[in-house]
């Protein structure tokens, strides 16, 4: 089964139980500067969550794009070491706004599961939230669930919206990958490998917690669901790695091409693939590179897959020409990256060729710092370099060194950055211009003065 014919299915399946399809919103979250980028299918919900959005409908279906690639769901230091994170992805989802509950949405995952997909029982994993019984129940005793591949746990299974607010336990399906994969089920010591992969996220939202923490119910208890399309196409597609599947094949072979490196099962291959969806939807949701905030992160990514095609020796611009390559698979679906196309491209390639001019210097410096490494902590005069003066983020640095083993000075880091901010003081005491000095070096090399007030922004914002 294709990604497209799975997405496809999902949106009918829920359909048929009466469920409005909603068309995909923006990675950027409308009316929400709390929130980086849409980070799962309920995000443009939370309104309708909260009453404070009424609509015609009271379920709704959707597959929405998402990025987690900062604030508190950043899964860009995954990428390309796990078989089942991207930075961009779609969540497959299905909503209750004070309609059905627990029953319910747990009868349509699993009937979806295995009778929609024909996906066998046996490799089915569930958990639920230590404290629900009622799940628990519904999962046993009304659907069968064999006890040996269900568990209770706690902080996994418990969702919030925020502080304040929605929140209530959660059930994760799980999908057993075989015995040749390394893991162990969940809650168990070895939970983190990837031989039982969570596909489906089930919250039910059925408290309302205030600022002393306490919980009331909820008089009409929600659902948000979701789950990974390119996880279930893993699963119906027999392979194990998101990677493998259809649409991450012609990618890769496309990046591979453009690269010139033919073995598509490298590393940095799977994480050029990746970050190419998630910086052409960013752009197409109108993000552009820039030295702060949601324009800092596309920057980021962007200069990652650039870093990751010159290890495997690209010495031009090759990013923007995998555009083309991406338009193909996930155009029809989203006819707004098939209008954007030529845009994307644009935008990508002028990012790389500005990048370009200082990566090979800064590789330079970085691998003579490398090789001259006493220990294993590279310094943070170096870290600082790399920013300051080749434009190379922090955590691009932090990518290099993890292949290396080498970890980074990070207060060292931070230390640098703060004289430097002192001495911008100082200076514009004296009446020098510095802010309009750094907008016009942004538009070189500059990778942004104000990192740690940008991190923090950044981590200031909270998810849904
Ligand atoms: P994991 O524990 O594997 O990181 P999660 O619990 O963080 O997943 P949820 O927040 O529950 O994920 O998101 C709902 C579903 O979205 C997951 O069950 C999974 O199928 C999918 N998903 C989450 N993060 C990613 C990602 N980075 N890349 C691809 N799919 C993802
Ligand atoms: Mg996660
Ligand atoms: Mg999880
Ligand atoms: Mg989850």
């Amino acid at each position: 089964m294709k990604s497209a014919d799975i997405r496809q299915a999902f949106l009918a399946f829920f359909e048929e139980q009466g469920h409005t399809i909603v068309p995909s919103s923006s990675l950027v979250p409308e009316n929400d500067p709390t929130l980086l980028f849409t980070n799962a299918g309920m995000v443009p919900f939370k309104d309708v969550f909260l009453g404070r959005d009424p609509r015609p409908y009271v379920r709704a279906t959707s597959a929405q794009r998402c990025v987690r690639a900062g604030g508190k769901h950043n899964d860009l230091d995954n990428v390309g070491y796990t078989a089942r994170h991207h930075t961009f992805f779609e969540m497959l989802g299905n909503f209750s706004f004070g309609d059905y509950f627990k029953r319910e949405a747990i009868r349509f995952a699993w009937t979806f599961l295995t009778e929609r997909l024909g996906l066998p029982a046996d490799k089915l994993w569930v958990t639920v939230h230590v404290s629900d019984d009622e799940a628990e129940r519904i999962w046993k005793d009304e659907i069968g669930v064999d006890p040996e591949r269900f568990s209770k746990l706690d902080e996994d299974n418990f969702w919030q919206m925020g502080d304040t607010g929605p929140c209530g336990p959660s059930s994760e399906i799980f999908f057993d990958h075989g015995p040749e994969v390394w893991g162990g089920p969940p809650g168990s010591p070895e939970e983190d490998g990837d031989r039982y992969i969570e596909i489906w996220n089930l919250v039910f939202m059925q408290y309302d917690r205030d600022a002393a923490g306490t919980l009331t119910p909820l008089p009409k208890p929600s659902i948000d669901t979701g789950m990974g399309l390119e996880r279930i196409a893993a699963v119906m597609q027999g392979v194990h790695s998101n990677y493998q599947i259809d649409l991450f094949a012609n990618l890769l072979k496309a990046a591979a091409d453009v690269i010139g490196h033919h073995d598509i099962t490298t590393p940095s291959l799977r994480v050029i693939a990746d970050h190419i969806r998630s910086c052409a939807f960013l752009i197409v949701d109108g993000v552009l590179p820039s030295n702060e905030g949601r324009g800092y992160v596309l920057r980021r990514i962007i200069r990652r897959a650039v870093r990751h095609g010159h290890k495997l020796g690209a010495r031009e611009p090759f990013f923007h020409r995998l555009v083309a390559a991406l338009d193909a698979e996930m155009g029809e679906a989203y006819p707004e990256l098939s209008k954007a196309r030529e845009q994307i491209e644009k935008v990508l390639l002028k990012e790389e060729e500005q990048f370009a001019r200082t990566l090979d210097h800064g590789m330079g410096l970085l691998e003579a710092a490398l090789a001259e490494l006493d220990g294993e902590v590279l310094a943070g005069e170096t870290i600082f370099k790399l920013y300051d003066t080749y434009g190379f983020p922090f955590d691009l640095t932090a990518d290099i060194c993890r292949e290396r083993g080498v970890t980074l000075d990070e207060a060292g880091f931070e230390r640098e950055l703060e004289a430097q901010r002192e001495r911008a003081r100082a200076a514009s005491q004296f009446g020098a211009d510095y802010g309009a000095a750094i907008e016009v070096e942004g538009e070189t090399a500059f990778t942004g003065y104000d990192r740690l007030e940008d991190e923090a922004r950044i981590t200031a914002l909270v998810d849904g």
